[in-house]
């Protein structure tokens, strides 16, 4: 029986080494998006370099998203099983003002957006603020 955290990094061509077992099962842990420095946080023995390196190496294989929500630190989420991580795959994310956490809105793509005429759209960034369920009061 294989492990399943490894059957996902198989399937994402990614050899499971187990710094990258522990970091996907931290990232699947969290339902909010992670940075560097919470990774850093969370893995002492380990040094920036190779958690920055796994992260790089699970963005390339499409296992994981980043995001850039407006706070000066890029934040990383997984993909949906089903992602690609073309344009039609992306969704909203939301950065909660209080918590300071930012979460994926998968329920809905983004809509297609009418271009001028000769601009063509290769990314989109879309962060709503706000405050999340957790941190609203009353
Ligand atoms: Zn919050
Ligand atoms: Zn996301």
């Amino acid at each position: 029986m294989q492990n399943p955290l490894e059957e996902k990094l198989n399937n994402n061509n990614i050899k499971p080494t187990a710094m990258r077992i522990l970091v996907l099962q931290y990232l699947m842990e969290k339902n909010a998006a992670v940075s560097l420095k919470s990774l850093e946080a969370s893995f002492h023995k380990a040094d920036t370099s190779t958690l920055y390196r796994t992260l790089k190496t699970f963005e390339e294989k499409k296992l994981i998203h980043s995001i850039d929500d407006g706070t000066g630190q890029m934040k990383y989420a997984l993909c949906l099983e089903t992602c690609n991580c073309v344009l039609a795959d992306q969704h909203y994310h939301f950065h909660c003002t209080v918590c300071e956490e930012t979460f994926c809105l998968t329920s809905q793509n983004i809509p297609s957006i009418e271009l001028p005429k000769g601009f063509s759209m290769t990314q989109a960034n879309l962060v709503l603020k706000g405050v999340c369920a957790h941190c609203e009061v009353g």
